[in-house]
């Protein structure tokens, strides 16, 4: 799972209007910034993120619930053979971890190509977050957006070849593979997998969703339109999601699901404030011309009125 998050600025005349909005929500304080002696309680220690190092000047935080996710999702597995143990261990692991974060490098990167800036990424149980901002509008977002889930392509293409390349020269068309051949597959699987995920399913805030957002800012949508648009697509695919994972007994994508629907309720709920929705991070990419201009009302509605 992966996010980008952008912040949008006021224009003149409306100093306040984004303040009840926020682009990200608060940070909890980092190890170093905790006041010494005083011991922190279990929810402010689950909270926490943990600075993992620097990546180009980017740097890597890993959320203090993303180990209990890890050793939960580790414990649950009903298959306890030596294969399924060490693919947990490697592919659900270092693998995953890896793939997420060549995955919000990827946004990262790209954010700065068009003139943004790469704040920080975070790695937690649902995946990435890259908190990156640029304001270089619609085409250069579905850039910035399509760099995450098109690092995929080469990790994929680079486990094929791992996997052909080990399997004892029978390709990766022999049934029978070795236990490297076989966590090469599931590693190609699970970037073929993150790739569709996150491009395919028009989810906000998804890449898929942000793909959707600019797609009908660039056919001419208003903001209001185009956020209720995005709000009502990411409410149905979230109770979708929550029905099949509850169906399949993957919890970790009934957390997605509310991940999302929460994050769709919040874009509804702000469409109830007149002209709230253009403070949303949702239109953060957009110049501040721009976002004037898709912020007034449709001329046919002015004339409709007049
Ligand atoms: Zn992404």
């Amino acid at each position: 799972m992966s996010v980008a998050v952008s912040t949008p600025q006021p224009w003149p005349g409306q100093p306040d209007a984004h303040q009840p909005y926020p682009a990200e929500p608060p940070r909890a304080p980092l190890p170093q910034e905790t006041a010494g002696g005083t011991p922190a309680s279990l929810p402010e220690l689950l909270t926490r993120e943990y600075p993992a190092g620097t990546v180009r000047g980017i740097p890597i935080l890993v959320h203090a619930t993303l180990p209990l996710f890890f050793a939960a999702q580790f414990l649950c597995s009903p298959h306890w053979d030596a294969a399924s143990v060490l693919s947990r261990l490697v592919v659900g692991g270092p693998v995953l971890l890896g793939t997420v974060l060549c995955h919000e490098l990827g946004h990262a990167v790209a954010c700065r190509r068009v003139g943004g800036t790469a704040q920080r990424i975070l790695l937690w149980p649902l995946g990435g977050l890259a908190y990156i901002a640029h304001d270089a509008g619609e085409r250069s977002d579905m850039l910035v957006t399509i760099a995450g889930p098109a690092t995929h392509v080469p990790q994929a293409l680079v486990w094929l070849v791992l996997a052909a390349a080990s399997n004892e020269g029978h390709g990766v068309s022999h049934g029978a593979y070795n236990t490297f051949a076989l966590i090469c597959l599931q590693s190609m699987r699970l970037n073929l997998l993150l790739l569709c995920f996150n491009l395919f399913l028009p989810a906000y805030p998804l890449d898929g969703g942000r793909l959707l957002v600019d797609a009908l800012l660039l056919r001419g949508w208003r903001m209001e339109p185009t956020a209720r648009a995005a709000g009502w697509a990411s409410a149905v695919l979230a109770a979708g999601l929550a029905c099949w994972g509850v169906v399949a007994g993957n919890v970790l994508m009934v957390f997605v699901a509310a991940w999302i629907g929460k994050s769709a309720l919040d874009v509804i709920n702000k469409l109830k404030v007149p002209g709230a929705i253009a403070f949303d991070p949702m239109f953060g990419h957009l110049p501040l011309a721009r976002r004037q201009e898709l912020a007034q009302p449709d001329k046919q509605q002015m004339l409709g009125t007049v």
